[in-house]
Parts: C-alpha cells; sequence; structure tokens
C-alpha cells in the first residue's frame, strides 16, 4: 500500500519537457511509481485534475538561518512552494563564533538577527558544532554555505586589512571542518564588513579551498552599480584561475546610468561559460532590493562607534553636516525619490511609505526623516530602494542560467519587509511567466527545481522521477499570482494547492498545517 497517490496530474517534471499527464504513488517519503495506469491503493489519494505537479521550489538564495532558530516553520517558504532553503548566502553564517572576537562576532548578530537574539558561544564556536546543533527538523528543507565574513570576524574581528598568515590559517581551517561537516560551500558579501576590506587574492585562496571539496562559490559582488562590468570581470577571473562552480547573488543593474549593462554582464558570463566554466546566478523577481536603511549614512559616520554615531545624529551642526555628505550635490529629491521605509518598530505608520511621504507626515525634510526613523530604530529601520529596470530584470530572468533566490529577510513581529521573502516564486510564475511571456512554464519550473539541484548539489532533489524525493509542489498555472506587495509585504499567493515535503501535504489553499518535514541536507564529500 502506498501512502499517497496524487492522480490526473498534468506533470512539468522539473527538466524543462514540455508537461505530460500521469498519477505519482508515494512511500516513505519518495516517488515510487510514475504511471498513466496506478491501480495500487494508497492511504491518502488527491485528486489533481486541472493542476500541474511541480517538484518542490528550491530557493537558491536564502537568508532563513538568521531566523530558523527561532521560527523553524519557515512558513513564509512553504507557502510560496519552497521546499528546500539554500542558506549562508552574502559572507554572512551563523557560525564560526570565536571568543577572542566575540563582541564583534556578537554585534553582527545583532544586526543580523535582531539585538540580543544570538547569544551562545558554545553551539557556534565552529560550524560542526552548530550544525550539530540545530534542531533536526523545519519545514522545509535546509542547506547550507559558510559565510567569508563570519570566518574572517572569528579570524581578526574588523580588521581593515589582509590577514596574517596565522589570520588566513586559521579561516582556512574552519573553511575545511565546514566542507567536511556538510557545508555547500563558501558565500562572499563583499559589500558588507568585514568582507569589504578583503581584496581579490584573499577571496581567492579561500575560493581554493572550496574548489578542493567540489564546493562552490557564491558571491555578492563588490559592486551592482557603477563598477558593475569590473565586479563581473573580477569574478570570472577568480572562476577561470580556481575552477570553481559559481553563483553571481542577486544579479542586477543598478542605478538609472547603468541600465542596460546586463547586456553585456551576461554577454561576458556567457563566454565564459561557453569555454566550459561554470557561472550561474540567482535573482529576486522585483526593480526594488533591500538593504537596512542606515547603509544610506555617509562612511565616514557609519565607521564611527555606535555611540558617537547615535550622538553625531542627534547633534543639529552634525545632522546637517551628515545630510549634505548624503546628498553630495544632487537636491534631496533627487537622493531620496527612489527610497522606501521598508520596517520600522519606533514608526510603524512610516513603514512602506517612501521617505518623501514619510517627510510630509513628520513635517521635516528628506534627509532629517531618515535620521529621524534611523534613531528611532536604533539604526535598525529596514529600506527598500527602486533602483533597477523591468528590461534588466527581465532579461537577467531569461538567462537560461538564472535561477529563482529570495534573498529575503523578515523577523517575528516585523512590521514591513521587502515582498521578495514571501512571493518571488509566485510573482515569476505569474507575472513573468504568464502575463509577461519571459520564459515557458516549464523552462521557469526547471530554472526553480533541477538547475539549483544540479548547482548546489542536492542529491534526489528537483525532479519528478522514480526514486526522487517527493518534494511537490501542486498549483494552477492560469491562477498562481503574489498577492504580497510593499504594503501588503506578507499576504499570501494565489493558485497554489498543496505543497508536500518528504511525501506528506504541508501546506494547502496558503496555509501551513505546522508539520516540520524538512531537514538538513549536508553534502557528504
Ligand atoms: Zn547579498
Amino acid at each position: 500500500m502506498l501512502d499517497l497517490i496524487i492522480r490526473n496530474a498534468r506533470i512539468a517534471d522539473g527538466s524543462g519537457m514540455p508537461c505530460y499527464h500521469s498519477h505519482v504513488g508515494i512511500k516513505d517519503g519518495k516517488i515510487v511509481k510514475i504511471a498513466p495506469f496506478l491501480p495500487e491503493e494508497a492511504k491518502e489519494t488527491i485528486d489533481a485534475a486541472g493542476l500541474t505537479l511541480t517538484p518542490g521550489f528550491i530557493d537558491s538564495h536564502s537568508h532563513d538561518d538568521f531566523i530558523m532558530e527561532t521560527v523553524p516553520g519557515l512558513e513564509h517558504k512553504l507557502t510560496q512552494g519552497i521546499t528546500s532553503d539554500i542558506t549562508g548566502m552574502c559572507g554572512h553564517s551563523m557560525a564560526p563564533l570565536s571568543l577572542e572576537y566575540l563582541e564583534e562576532g556578537r554585534r553582527v548578530y545583532d544586526t543580523l538577527c535582531g539585538k540580543g537574539v544570538v547569544k551562545d558561544y558554545e553551539t557556534r564556536k565552529d560550524f560542526p558544532t552548530y550544525i550539530a546543533a540545530l534542531p533536526a527538523n523545519f519545514g522545509p528543507n535546509v542547506a547550507f554555505h559558510i559565510g567569508h565574513g563570519t570566518m574572517r570576524t572569528a579570524a581578526m574581528g574588523f580588521a581593515q586589512r589582509r590577514p596574517t598568515d596565522r589570520e588566513m590559517g586559521l579561516m582556512k581551517d574552519e573553511l575545511r571542518k565546514a566542507m567536511e561537516a556538510g557545508a555547500l560551500g563558501i558565500s562572499f558579501g563583499l559589500i558588507y564588513n568585514p568582507g569589504v576590506f578583503s581584496d581579490t587574492e584573499e577571496c581567492e585562496e579561500l575560493v581554493k579551498v572550496a574548489a578542493e571539496y567540489g564546493g562552490d562559490v557564491t558571491i555578492h559582488m563588490r559592486n551592482e552599480n557603477d563598477r558593475l562590468l569590473e565586479s563581473v570581470e573580477t569574478v570570472i577571473r577568480v572562476v577561470k584561475e580556481t575552477g570553481i562552480r559559481c553563483v553571481i547573488s542577486h544579479h542586477k543593474a543598478v542605478k538609472p546610468a547603468n541600465w542596460g549593462k546586463s547586456v553585456k554582464t551576461l554577454e561576458l558570463i556567457e563566454k565564459a561559460n561557453e569555454e566550459g566554466f561554470d557561472i550561474f546566478l540567482d535573482q529576486y523577481p522585483y526593480i526594488a532590493s533591500s538593504t537596512g536603511l542606515s547603509s544610506e549614512l555617509p562612511k565616514e559616520y557609519l565607521a564611527l562607534p555606535k555611540d558617537e554615531l547615535l550622538k553625531a545624529m542627534r547633534d543639529p551642526s552634525e545632522r546637517k553636516k551628515i545630510v549634505e555628505i548624503m546628498c553630495a550635490g544632487s537636491s534631496l529629491e533627487e537622493r531620496f525619490g527612489n527610497l522606501m521605509i521598508g520596517g520600522s518598530l519606533a514608526h510603524p505608520e512610516l513603514s512602506g511609505l517612501m521617505v518623501s511621504e514619510a517627510a510630509k507626515i513628520l513635517g521635516r525634510n528628506e534627509g532629517e526623516t531618515l535620521l529621524d526613523v534611523l534613531l528611532g530604530d536604533d539604526l535598525s529601520t529596514s529600506e527598500i530602494k527602486f533602483g533597477m529596470c523591468e528590461e534588466d530584470v527581465e532579461r537577467i530572468m531569461a538567462y537560461p542560467r538564472t535561477m529563482t533566490g529570495t534573498d529575503g529577510l523578515w523577523f517575528p513581529g516585523a512590521v514591513g519587509a521587502h515582498p521578495r521573502a514571501f512571493a518571488s516564486f509566485p510573482r515569476v510564475l505569474g507575472h513573468y511567466v504568464r502575463e509577461r511571456r519571459v520564459m515557458s512554464f516549464e523552462e521557469a519550473v526547471r530554472k526553480m527545481t533541477s538547475m539549483p539541484a544540479a548547482v548546489y548539489g542536492l542529491k534526489g532533489k528537483g525532479l519528478i522521477r522514480e526514486g526522487f524525493d517527493a518534494d511537490l509542489c501542486l498549483l494552477d498555472p492560469d491562477t498562481i499570482i503574489d498577492k504580497a506587495d510593499f504594503k501588503n509585504w506578507n499576504a499570501p499567493c494565489a493558485g497554489l494547492k498543496h505543497v508536500i515535503v518528504a511525501g506528506e501535504v504541508v501546506v494547502t489553499d496558503a496555509v501551513w498545517n505546522g508539520k516540520l518535514k524538512g531537514t538538513k541536507l549536508l553534502r557528504n564529500w
């Protein structure tokens, strides 16, 4: 007797081949039978007439490691069809933490995970300990990268220089331990503290270690606006020198002056791929990015200790200076015109408003509004910035080696966030595939399933095949659509009937039933 039979489904099997009709039998969490005639009995049957069955989606760029120890269900992922989460991105992972630089490490976690959320050193002293200490089950499956920034903080704090031989050795040891414990590879975040202080040589040395294990590298590049092409060229150089499989994170061209540069970046990337190298991209399907609002502050102020920075932000003459530096000669309207307040706990009424709208409500100019909101939130406000154009988003999306990744982040109790955390996958299928015809449905499903499974080496995932894991989505391609936007940031999508993890239904009509069927996906090197 089977556990579950899904009858009469139209199947997009994840390979990109045209859909076909069949029945699918599931037992012990695996797909055991795919056949047009399936006389077996099952404990449970789903009649899927009129619906399409796909492999469960793989979020190729997730930051859920920041919250999954607090909210292991990760419901916002399950309810958009995501059954596997690739975490540890942009140079940040939840281990290692060192005693030598414990304060620095905790400071990073305060900004990433919320103040005081990460307290213990014992379970984070190295990657294997962290992985072992995590609970066995989550909503979706979870896979891990080790973050270069996290390793660097543990080895040398926030030092703004090259690592010494000893520090380099510490990082390499950590990386080896992580790879042996099942990490997929290493991630870089080259705009963040402390990744921003590393040079290409340092990165390349570490990439070589990940490559020794057959691992991958994911890179949030040094620049995604005026120096976008140079950044892509540097990545390609490192890939050619190390032979590593590489994913360029959340690929985009930011600022009107750089719109259209994706033509050239894709050309460069495709040329390297034609030469036999392996470069992939991930992308979230929006023209707006999101990060901390504090990133708008001038660098020289961000380098100050926090209490001095807050003091300067309160001082009338310093405030004026900060706003002047931020504007750098452009008008307040030009400078802040594309900026939205993401989530502000101190000012929930301003969340989801453009800074200019918030300024009108507070009766201050845009620059002062930004400073006031940041002060109220103790710098933890998030921002949403409309910096990209649709042509680039669609061009990058259509590239055969682009995967969907949410890059989303949301905290329990949040009052606002970028909707990408909740709606990226339904948005690609509904808006970009059905409405905009950027690519075929089958191709989009391939890029959400078998492609990330191959890139990240997830065995038994990403295809509807006998013997593969029964992680599945049952959806209606004619109605699936994102409902979340910048105001209703956490609205569940429409058109997704069931999500199945390890052979069990966990979501029906956008409602999670509380089951934790996902496991830790560790590479066996
Ligand atoms: Zn990033």
